[in-house]
This record gives C-alpha cells, sequence and structure tokens, in this order.
C-alpha cells in the first residue's frame, strides 16, 4: 500500500524529499504534468525564461498534487523554478 494513500498533507509539504517521494509516488497511478512533460517541455519548469515557466505553470493546473506542491513553493521562495502552478516570481522569489 502506498505510503501517500491519502496524499500528503498540505502542513507536511516542507521538504523537498517528501514533496519529490509524492510526486513520484502519484506519477505512478496519475498523471503529474511535470513527469509526463507531455504538455510543454520539462525543462520549462526550471527555465530562467518567465515566458516558459508561464508555460509550464499552466501546465500544472489539472496536477493532483497541485495543492500540495504549491505549498512547498510558496514556503521556498527562492528555490528556482514553477512549483504548484505559480512560476518563481509569482511566488515572490525573483526572477
Ligand atoms: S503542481 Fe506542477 S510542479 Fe508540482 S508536481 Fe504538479 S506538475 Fe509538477
Amino acid at each position: 500500500m502506498s505510503e501517500f494513500k491519502h496524499g500528503l498533507p498540505e502542513t507536511l509539504a516542507h521538504d523537498w524529499r517528501q514533496l519529490q517521494a509524492l510526486i513520484a509516488d502519484t506519477a505512478e497511478r496519475d498523471r503529474v504534468p511535470c513527469r509526463a512533460a507531455d504538455s510543454v517541455p520539462l525543462s520549462f519548469w526550471t527555465s530562467d525564461d518567465h515566458h516558459e515557466q508561464r508555460l509550464a505553470a499552466e501546465a500544472c493546473k489539472p496536477c493532483p498534487i497541485l495543492t500540495q506542491c504549491k505549498a512547498y513553493g510558496l514556503a521556498h521562495r527562492k528555490e528556482a523554478g514553477v512549483y504548484g502552478g505559480l512560476a518563481q516570481i509569482e511566488r515572490g522569489g525573483g526572477r
């Protein structure tokens, strides 16, 4: 049985390893856009280009763990790239 059968509580999404484990676990049974990379290239999630990050952020919208990923991204504003449908600058992290 999956460790994340009921998802990761929003308040616990503050550890990068926990988030990565949740993404991997979810991707085994669901489409996680940044893992599938079938709508925009995977590199757009960590691109330095705001326009590319915006396209990735838009692609995040149907992600089943958007809420947890967004909580992580807002708790780690300086981390590069897109988290939870928000580009880095939208999370207050510059760029
Ligand atoms: S919300 Fe976006 S960045 Fe986070 S796991 Fe889902 S697709 Fe990836």
